[in-house]
């Protein structure tokens, strides 16, 4: 793989070198220079019927990017500019996220190149059904299993099912071929909640071990999506003060603290933050600088850059995004000494759910939603207190002590599988 365009592959690229260079003695260059190349590439052509009578063309990308410790996981984004690229870097970090949060799976992706908001929902159910056909011999159990990611939610997987079980001649699939899907078909309580879920139980532990309080912190979230509203509002629940919330559209603020009732109903109603009358409007720049106890990153990739590191001020950030800090931009926050919980931590709650929905489905049970959330508790504060551990130690930063432990399990699984010829 070579330098690329796309911030959110060369992120992954820069953060995996660090660490490879770290590994170098321990684990051996041919093991670290096969895990930095994805495993396979599959690129789709859909070319549905949509209701305006007519054949559209969209394209469609899977990237499986290590199997060592199972079959690739990993979200489909549908955005108007996702890209291969984009997709390598996402199963790349898939890899390490599953790695890390102790699920028995590789890391994956997909992307579908569309622009959801242009699209009705008979559309964007027919492109659905169109890649869930397209892709069917490179999705099941043991192959890839697709989740929610941006652009696509619950009732998308819900569609994937469907196509894919009735393209068997059956009423269901046998064994969890798509995760993050409707409860009544086979989902989970609390998966469509669990990255956001899972981001909230990160801060809070953060928040405990830095002495800061939830109580009346002030807090700025980027999207309100199906990962940024449940941080909101949980936060909120708890009694942390939202001073600023913004998405693609635009960026409220309320030194005071917004109401966050008013605003979701705001939301759902116009579908965007913009012109909510209880605060002031803020550019989306504006939003990231403005001075709080937790910032929390929840839209995209390449956010937080060199442009605008020196200037954030907040205490603490919580990445529930996807690589939205560029590694240029960690080293200043670094120096700024500002903790950054990674990605890979932050927001593993959505994955380490999925892999609860898996067995779930695989042995055929059904799990509560509070034994969901005991369990998801419970492993991401375990997982977040090794990465402390291993950063205290190392005097490292908590990306680089997570990359550090996830990179290592995945050359370990390499190693205990031993090399095809
Ligand atoms: P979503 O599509 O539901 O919502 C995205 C939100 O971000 C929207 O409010 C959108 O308006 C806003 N946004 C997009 N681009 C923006 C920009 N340039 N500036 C400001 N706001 C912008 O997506 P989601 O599923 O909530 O995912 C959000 C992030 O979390 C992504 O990086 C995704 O990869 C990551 N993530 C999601 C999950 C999951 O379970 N959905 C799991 C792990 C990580």
């Amino acid at each position: 793989m070579m330098a690329s365009d796309s911030t959110i592959l060369s992120n992954a690229l820069a953060n995996f070198d660090k660490t490879a260079a770290r590994l170098k003695r321990e684990v051996g260059r041919e093991l670290l220079c096969k895990i930095r190349r994805p495993k396979e590439c599959i690129e789709l052509e859909l070319s549905p019927e949509l209701g305006d009578g007519k054949i559209h063309v969209f394209q469609a990308f899977i990237v499986r990017h290590s199997d060592a410790l199972g079959p690739p996981k990993g979200g489909i984004r549908m955005t108007p500019s996702v890209s291969l690229d984009d997709v390598k870097g996402l199963a790349m970090e898939m890899t390490w996220k599953c790695a890390l949060i102790g699920v028995p799976f590789g890391g994956g992706k997909s992307g579908i190149v569309a622009d959801t908001s242009r699209l009705t929902p008979h559309d964007k159910e027919t492109i659905v059904r169109s890649f869930a056909r397209n892709a069917s011999r490179h999705i099941g159990p043991q192959l890839y299993i697709p989740a929610p990611d941006m652009g696509t939610n619950e009732q998308d997987m819900g569609h994937i099912k469907d196509a894919i079980s009735y393209s068997m001649g059956l009423a269901t699939t046998q064994g969890c071929y798509v995760t993050g899907k409707p409860v009544l078909l086979g989902g989970i309580p609390g998966r469509r909640e669990a990255t956001g879920r899972g981001v909230v139980i990160c801060i809070a532990h953060a928040m405990e071990q830095l002495g800061m309080r939830m109580k009346g912190a002030r807090i700025v979230v980027q999207g309100f999506g199906n990962v940024g509203a449940v941080v909101v509002q949980l936060l909120y629940q708890q009694g942390a003060c939202i001073v600023g919330m913004g998405d693609l559209f635009g960026a409220v603020f309320k030194q005071q603290g917004l109401n966050v009732e008013a605003l979701s109903e705001h939301v759902l109603q116009t579908g965007s933050v913009r012109d909510f009358p209880g605060g002031d409007a803020v550019s989306g720049r504006e939003l990231l600088k403005i001075p709080c106890d937790v910032l929390v990153p929840a839209a995209t990739a390449g956010q937080i850059t060199e442009r605008n590191a020196s200037q954030i001020s907040a205490k603490l950030i919580a990445e529930a995004a996807n690589s939205p800090t560029t590694p240029p931009a960690d080293a200043i926050l670094a120096e700024r000494g500002i903790p950054v919980i990674p990605d890979i931590l932050c927001n593993a709650g959505g994955v380490f759910v999925s892999y609860l929905e898996y067995t779930q489905e695989t042995q055929q049970e059904q799990m509560t939603a509070r034994e969901v959330e005991r369990r998801l508790k419970e492993r991401l504060k375990e997982r977040y207190s090794q990465v402390q551990a291993a950063s205290d130690e190392r005097k490292w930063t908590m990306r680089d002590a997570a990359m550090y432990l996830s990179v290592k399990t995945v050359c370990s699984a390499l190693q205990a599988r031993g090399y095809l010829p």
